[in-house]
């Protein structure tokens, strides 16, 4: 023990040193400069003796002052200066897995230091580096480390075997202004936490100003606002965009005049109403303003607006516009998602202008690029290159692009909604809250004065929320129901009460009763066993299950194929104009009645066609998405790790393949999943229609492949999804047997007969009652085999 404490001793004076040793290189000079310039520096005495008399600290400041990078590192630094003092040991939770890995490697390198890098003399396991972070499947860290950043998916996994944190010092819960739905959770475990762990230090960080809120909810804590400064950014909305870019007169008061009226009426209707308004009033504030009285030219530009993909040709003009007649400064466009990101690169790439390489710097940003990518984004281009950063509204708040001079803004961001009244969840783009409005905005201003334009007319941004909805009220709470389970944190309405702000009674109620249906929850609402395995997989608990029994039943590949494809946009495209083209593309991998085993082959056509390089062309000739396709691959990986870190599949993935030729017993393996979701099919002479228990009659969206048949040769359909418009529509869907709807629907677990109660109405007129027995007793046995893998 002596002699261990004696080289821990040593490492740490050799660890000093070095950290000495590049303070006073010229680099560490420089950096601490680049650092002691940010807000967040001045104030560090103020917040560190703060920390010191207080357990909860909230400190806000406006996005880029150095929250993220400096603070921890000031609790960091102040521990390593008094060598004898505690010895420190922070976490720092990110929201998203992106910003927990380059805020540890910049504030490493802010340190001199390289991630993971090992001391040459000692065993390579050490890492000399005291910044290290974790994420789902990745991570980097060492017996040094003390400085951890995760994301909070993380660390509420860590409080599982974990519950008092023992030898953490510090938590540090960033971003807590967006109101994710992790945060709130762990807000909840912390503040339960903190009377049993009186040194334990909190501190809250937000970008906006509601410190208030959070300071109250944990009791009066003490607050710090870092004072910020922007230069001034001119606005410009849609109408005045179109002004300046030539387009011809803006009918200014027609805008305005109509939108008034408008709004006066939206305000006086529920927010779910005026979301779906303000979507309408952009297509007719552009309908009736614009295209009246605009040029051939300009109606043909903007005729490819489209309130859920953005004028394309548009954003191409104005980028052209800054290109060519602009004061030189970086880009920032905020999309909605990856796939018009990637959709508008490569259009982009294409034009004489923003294509040429060597006057524009052309950058995504977004939750899945890569690290190399990433760097670029930060570093300055070569003289006569500008750069133009494409993004979602991940650059919003946790990254800062310190150049950026020009932001475009599409007004939309995805968001995940829920409905609990219809029990159905959705990821949709929507239109963002005035405060994201002001944020993104905010980006072009940090070096000097900057320019925002908005795509959308001004009464459209007088019309959006004052803030979004936090998630834990706007989304499906399965997950975090089963989790509350798995922390063992008590009956979870009680639980749940607790929150900042407590979700609808209906929606707790709805994801404990989708628990027990699918047998996540025995009828006491504890864990089964399969509800523990499905804990330990971060996604929906349908594509758990779907993947642990594809597992089991040794068809894997169409499986992680199939649940990879429901969590990205659907990959068949269908453009309006070459609609029947399309359609019969489709019809070719369409021979099994399901949109599932449909995506399965093409996918697997896909692989074998990048084999010859061919991938491209094949999705072009079969109306495939592209980008869709990469996805899928991406997450295919994904979750067979995942599947393997659990141990449901061994290291090797041996033998998971032998029955995945079977197209029965994959259909079996999706009822496994998607169940409750079926409904029956009422066959008529010619046609067919169809029932649900819940909402009676439903129909099929008209992109599904059952959609095009006039006659199912089974009695079932069971679906993903089911989307209520005027009437409810199901997307993908699946035809199933009566026999596998009897064996692989509902209830997996062994308590009794409660599977035949969920089947309810389906098995009474189905069968009698010496066939529902024989049944029963199959269903046990596969239930036993089940449960032993
Ligand atoms: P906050 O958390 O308050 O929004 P950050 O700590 O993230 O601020 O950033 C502080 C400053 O450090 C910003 O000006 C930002 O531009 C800079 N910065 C952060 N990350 C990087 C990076 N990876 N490379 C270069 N500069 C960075
Ligand atoms: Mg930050």
């Amino acid at each position: 023990k002596a002699a261990l404490e004696k080289i821990l001793r040593e490492r740490s004076l050799q660890m000093r040193d070095q950290q000495q040793a590049w303070q006073e290189s010229e680099e560490g000079r420089r950096m601490l400069e680049f650092r002691s310039s940010l807000p967040a520096y001045k104030e560090k005495e103020e917040i560190l003796s703060t920390i010191l008399r207080n357990q909860v600290v909230i400190i806000s400041g406006q996005t880029g002052c150095g929250k993220t990078t400096q603070l921890p590192q000031f609790i960091l630094e102040r521990e390593t200066e008094s060598l004898c003092g505690a010895v420190c040991n922070i976490i720092c939770t990110q929201p998203r897995r992106i910003s927990a890995i380059s805020v540890s490697e910049r504030v490493a390198f802010e340190r001199g230091e390289k991630l993971g890098e090992s001391m040459p003399s000692l065993s390579p396991t050490f890492c000399s580096s005291k910044v290290g972070y974790k994420v789902r499947l990745e991570g980097m860290k060492g017996r040094d480390t003390r400085l951890l950043f995760c994301t909070t998916g993380i660390l509420l996994r860590r409080l599982i075997a974990d519950r008092k944190l023992k030898d953490v010092t510090h938590i540090i819960v960033d971003e807590i202004h967006e109101r994710g739905m992790n945060e709130d959770f762990l807000l909840i475990v912390l503040k339960d936490l903190l009377p049993r762990r009186p040194e334990l230090k909190l501190i809250l960080m937000s970008a906006t100003l509601e410190a208030e809120l959070f300071s109250s909810y944990f009791n009066g804590a003490a607050i710090i606002k870092i004072p910020g400064f922007t230069h001034l950014v001119r606005t410009h909305f849609l109408e005045d965009i179109l002004e300046i870019s030539g387009y011809g007169l803006t009918p200014d008061n027609q805008i305005d005049d109509y939108g008034q009226e408008r709004i006066w009426k939206m305000n006086n209707q529920g927010p779910r109403k005026r979301k779906s308004q303000i979507t309408s009033l952009v297509e007719d504030a552009l309908r009736e303003a614009d295209f009246k009285n605009y040029s051939p030219q300009t109606r043909e530009s903007l005729s490819c607006w489209n309130p859920d993909c953005i004028g394309f040709n548009f954003i191409e003009y104005i980028l052209c516009h800054i290109c060519e007649d602009e004061r030189p400064g970086a880009v920032l466009v905020f999309m909605i998602g990856w796939d018009d990101i990637s959709a508008l690169k490569e259009k982009l790439l294409l034009h004489p202008v923003l294509g040429d390489q060597s006057r524009v710097l052309l950058l995504t940003c977004h939750g899945s690029m890569a690290n190399s990518e990433q760097r670029l984004i930060f570093e300055e281009p070569e003289d006569g290159v500008r750069k133009i950063v494409l993004a979602t509204n991940i650059a919003e708040t946790s990254i800062t692009i310190n150049d950026v001079v020009f932001v475009l803004d599409c007004g939309k961001a995805k968001e995940s909604s829920y409905d609990a009244l219809n029990n159905t969840p959705c990821l949709l783009p929507t239109w963002i809250s005035k405060v994201s409005a002001q944020q993104r905005r905010g980006r072009a201003g940090r070096v000097q004065a900057g320019e925002c334009y908005h795509l959308y007319p001004r009464c459209v941004y007088d019309a959006f929320a004052e803030y979004q909805l936090p998630e834990i009220l706007r989304t499906p709470l399965q997950s975090l129901c089963l989790q509350i389970k798995s922390l063992k944190l008590g009956p979870i309405s009680e639980f749940l009460s607790r929150a900042l702000q407590s979700p609808e009674i209906l929606a707790v109620q709805n994801a404990i009763e989708y628990l027990k249906i699918i047998g996540a929850f025995d009828n006491n609402e504890n864990l089964t066993l399969l509800g523990h395995y499905l804990t330990m997989l971060p996604m929906e608990p349908k594509l758990g299950k779907m993947l642990i029994l594809g597992a089991i039943f040794n068809c894997l590949d169409p499986i992680l194929t199939i649940t990879a494809g429901l969590s990205v946009r659907d990959p068949f495209l269908t453009p309006l104009d070459k609609k029947d083209v399309a359609e019969a593309a489709k019809a070719q991998f369409s021979h099994d009645y399901s949109d599932h085993l449909a995506l399965v082959r093409a996918y697997d056509g896909w692989k074998d066609a990048e084999i010859d390089l061919a991938g491209q062309e094949y999705c072009w000739t079969n109306f495939l998405s592209v980008q869709s396709m990469k996805a899928i691959d991406a997450l295919r990986m994904e979750f067979l790790s995942l599947l393997k870190d659990i141990g449901i599949v061994d290291s090797n993935a041996t033998n998971c393949n032998a029955w995945s030729y079977d197209v029965h017993l994959i259909r079996a393996v999706i009822c496994y999943g998607l169940y409750p979701g079926v409904c029956s099919i009422v066959h008529k002479e010619k046609s067919f229609s169809l029932k649900t228990m819940e909402d009676g009659k439903v129909h099929l969206h008209s992109n599904s492949v059952n959609a095009r048949e006039s006659k199912i040769p089974y009695p079932w359909l069971v679906f993903n999804e089911k989307i209520k418009v005027n009437s409810v529509f199901l997307r993908d869907s699946t035809a199933v047997s009566d026999s596998v709807v009897l064996l692989f629907g509902g209830n997996m677990s062994k308590d009794g007969d409660g599977q035949l109660k969920m089947l309810g109405g389906y098995l009474e007129f189905l069968m009698k009652p010496a066939v529902a027995e024989m049944f029963q007793s199959i269903r046990r046995k596969l239930d036993d085999f089940i449960q032993s893998k």
